[in-house]
């Protein structure tokens, strides 16, 4: 059955992307999120728009408006100077955008000839593993669009029968380990990392762990305290998947995580030095 007229809260899409997987992608950013890290980049894609108006008044071009108890954007006079997202208390956006999948296909055949790839984003993606599986699988099957590889950007938390479903449209996962020890990743994130080791898990054995991340905030992240566990974990991952660190920096953050020190040049080079000498190829980047 075609489920082309599934939907999706979309947060934002990005037309060209050099940094959300390989080659060249569009990004979809889908609303919503599971996890309350302390550290995210992104705290207005967390929460649903409940509509209760508050974000209007704040806005300076009045570009925002309670009609019928729903919250309307107008796109053509936003600045983008994000003041409703700074007011919202339910860390969401009122920018969001419900997207079908005929909409976003017809939007991704604009960019298709420059593209390498689609990557679905967050938030966290799976929370709306629908209409991913409804989107990738359109993809799929259109002589246009088949060449495009399909990714998944994930906090890792989706269930096993939800992968299994996602598995046979998708090319690959790029999954955040955001802690090693369950104590350190439930206070980064508010929830265990079980889940998260077990869809790593999942994807090694389907061979569609495209990338996994680990973000390393000094002094808070427990990665080098761990190095040695971590290391031989690492060294089990197939060829194919990059093992990406990234280092930690202030860019969108707020609340507590605004006191914790950035990581430095030389700090994710020490890391990635570690890993290295113990038989781990990584791939490193500033500036996350
Ligand atoms: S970003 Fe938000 S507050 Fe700023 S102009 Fe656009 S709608 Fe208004
Ligand atoms: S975006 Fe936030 S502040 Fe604006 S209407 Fe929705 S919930 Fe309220």
């Amino acid at each position: 059955m075609s489920k082309l007229h599934a939907t999706a809260t979309v947060s934002k899409i990005l037309n060209f992307s050099c940094v959300d997987g390989p080659g060249n992608r569009l990004v979809i950013f889908l609303q919503g999120c599971n996890y309350q890290c302390k550290n995210c980049h992104n705290p207005h894609t967390i929460g649903l728009c409940d509509h209760c108006g508050d974000c209007a008044i704040h806005c300076p071009t009045g570009s925002l408006q309670l009609i019928n108890g729903k919250i309307a954007w107008q796109a053509n006079t936003c600045t983008h100077c994000d003041k409703c997202l700074a007011v919202c208390p339910q860390q969401s956006n009122p920018k969001t955008q419900t997207v079908s999948v005929t909409d976003m296909l017809s939007h991704i055949r604009q960019h298709s000839p420059f593209l390498t790839g689609i990557t679905v984003s967050g938030g966290e993606a799976t929370l709306q593993a629908g209409f991913i599986h409804a989107l990738f699988n359109a993809i799929k099957q259109d002589p246009a669009l088949c060449h495009l590889t399909c990714l998944i950007d994930s906090n890792g938390s989706l269930s096993e029968t939800g992968w299994e479903k996602l598995l046979p449209v998708m090319d690959g996962a790029m999954i955040d380990l955001k802690a090693w020890q369950q104590e350190t990743h439930r206070w980064i994130t508010g929830r265990s990392n079980h889940r998260v080791m077990q869809s790593i898990a999942l994807l090694k054995q389907h061979d569609k762990l495209e990338e996994l991340r680990l973000l390393h905030i000094p002094g808070i992240t427990d990665y080098e305290r761990e190095i040695d566990e971590l290391a031989s974990y690492l060294r089990e991952l197939p060829r194919r998947t990059t093992i990406r660190l990234n280092a930690f920096q202030h860019h969108g953050v707020t609340g507590e995580a605004l006191e914790w020190d950035t990581c430095s040049n030389l700090q994710i080079e020490h890391f990635a030095h570690q890993l290295e000498t113990k038989g781990v190829r990584v791939t490193y980047r500033m500036g996350i």
